[in-house]
């Protein structure tokens, strides 16, 4: 082994090209290239392959990280990708959005003083190798149960359920009031981090395993969970988090001040080909703006780069802590910054100006104070420190809270937590209500994909115990 890993002592650490800031301005590609074979091989070959795997132990899902790097190091890629996805639904999307520096890379022991393997980009490697050579297969059971599961949500979170559960036999029907599976991953995150294909051959191989997609579907509006429940043996609730949270500050009605969501789903749809009336009518297109956007997490890094990419004059980022506070990824900062983003720290809005249409945002400058009880310091204005940003299009990117479910469902015992998240037995994933689970952002709050797919498969094998036991009880009694 030792002839083929502990590589990092020799091997720098690369990362896959990365396209020019210059380039990426101009089009949504993804940004990051693929690894060739030979340098995937190489830089895998640079994992210590140390006793304790940091890596495995900060992944949400414990993948066998230490293991697939090896296989992908001796060139045996096929059971690099059987070890990858035994652990992961859909390692290609994680290889591509997770926060690695923050998780597996992150923790990598050779970080310190020789950086980190590029686990992320391997993986992507894999699993992409994998679809082209034909590896991934359509989640078929060797046989049918009589069992049949509904999941509300397909995206990461109930997406990863059906597919375990369809492999187990389970009849699976997904309910979503999207008119495409993926949730998020199709109409939120752009495509320059995750091309669009990449989330619909996924669907098509579910597709193609069983699953039945009936899409366009919002329970609470066109079924309830009621009727749901008497349809199926059991029910998921993978619904996400969708309510903006919001500033109330003068001038929040002009037009021209929008959420991010609805302008990374118009983006997104453009993309996808779809018409979009808001888009088209220039509400929701930053061709030719000034834009402002309001916020210092990850929602925010993709809306400046989008409107970077739509052609805006000016793209500037308001965020009320400095660059070391911000919740973003650090890598995506550095990216935005790259593609000409101008980011003012220490800034809060104060009102949006103009009559009609916003015109600008008037905003004053912060300082950093003692930190609360949580160790965050807070933030304070500083008196008469006001200056006004030109802005024609300003979005607000403050983060998403839940949609008050059992109102939405007609469901007053479904419990929720005084965030309004989904109350769960932590153990068995099941509600208040028995016979629905729940897992991904409506139990978390807003979280990440690789924590939706862990919810998801961990829900599924909950799932099939708790249908299986009841079967069970139900012949015995016969
Ligand atoms: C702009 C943006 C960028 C992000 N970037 C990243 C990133 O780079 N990396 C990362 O790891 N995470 C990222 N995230 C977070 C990640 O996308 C989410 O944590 C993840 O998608 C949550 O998965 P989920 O399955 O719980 O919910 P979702 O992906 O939100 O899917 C929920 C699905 O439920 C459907 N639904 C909701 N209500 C109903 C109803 N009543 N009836 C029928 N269907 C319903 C929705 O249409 C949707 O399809 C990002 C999030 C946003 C908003």
């Amino acid at each position: 082994m030792a002839e083929r890993m502990l590589q990092f002592v020799r091997l720098q650490q690369q990362t896959p090209e990365k396209r020019p800031a210059s380039q990426r301005r101009e089009d949504f590609d993804e940004i990051y290239a693929r690894f060739d074979p030979e340098r995937a091989r190489a830089q895998a070959s640079r994992c210590s392959q140390c006793g304790v795997p940091f890596c495995q132990v900060h992944c949400p899902l414990n993948n066998n990280i230490p293991d697939w790097l090896k296989l992908t190091a001796e060139g045996r890629l096929e059971e690099a990708y059987e070890v990858a996805s035994a652990t992961n639904s859909f390692p290609e999307i994680c290889g591509r959005v997770c926060p690695q520096d923050r998780l597996c890379e992150g923790n990598c022991v050779i970080e310190k003083g020789f950086h980190s393997v590029t686990i992320g980009s391997v993986e992507k490697f894999i699993t992409d190798t994998a679809w082209e050579q034909g590896w991934v297969k359509p989640p078929t059971p060797s046989r049918e149960l009589p069992y049949s599961v509904g999941i509300i949500g397909a995206g990461p979170a109930g997406l990863a359920a059906a597919e375990r559960l369809r492999v187990q036999g389970f009849q699976v029907h997904v309910y979503d009031r999207y008119d495409r599976v993926g949730g998020l991953m199709i109409y939120g995150i752009p495509n320059f981090k995750l091309e669009k294909e990449v989330v619909l051959r996924r669907w098509k191989q579910y597709e193609a395993g069983g699953i039945r997609f009936h899409l366009g579907v919002e329970v609470g509006r066109d079924l309830t969970l009621a009727e749901l429940r008497e349809r199926h043996d059991a029910v998921f609730i993978a619904t996400g988090v969708y309510k903006a949270r919001d500033v109330e500050l003068p001038g929040s009605d002009l037009a021209g001040v929008v959420p991010a969501l609805d302008y990374l789903t118009a983006a997104n749809r453009k993309g996808l080909g779809d018409a979009v009336p808001a888009f088209e009518s220039g509400a929701l297109d930053a061709a030719g703006k000034e834009v402002v956007v309001i916020g210092g997490g990850d929602t925010a890094m993709d809306c400046v780069r989008t409107a970077i990419r739509q052609g805006a004059a000016m793209v500037t980022c308001l965020y009320r802590r400095d660059k070391a506070n911000m919740p973003g990824s650090m890598r995506e900062v550095a990216n935005a910054e790259e593609e000409g983003v101008r980011f003012l720290w220490l800034s809060a809005p104060e009102a949006f100006l103009g009559a009609g249409q916003v015109t600008g945002v008037r905003a004053c400058r912060m300082h950093l104070g003692l930190p609360d009880a949580t160790g965050r310091q807070q933030v304070a204005p500083i008196e008469g420190s006001h200056f006004v940003v030109p802005g024609s299009l300003v979005i607000k990117a403050l983060g998403f809270d839940p949609e008050d479910l059992p109102a939405m469902f007609r469901e007053p015992a479904l419990a929720v937590t005084r965030w309004g998240t989904l109350k769960v037995d932590h153990r068995t994933m099941m509600t208040s209500l028995p016979g629905v689970f729940a897992g991904g952002d409506i139990v978390r709050g807003a979280s990440l994909v690789v924590w939706g797919i862990r919810d998801g498969r961990d829900a599924a094998e909950q799932i099939a115990q708790y249908v299986l036991a009841k079967a069970g009880l139900a012949q015995a009694a016969e």
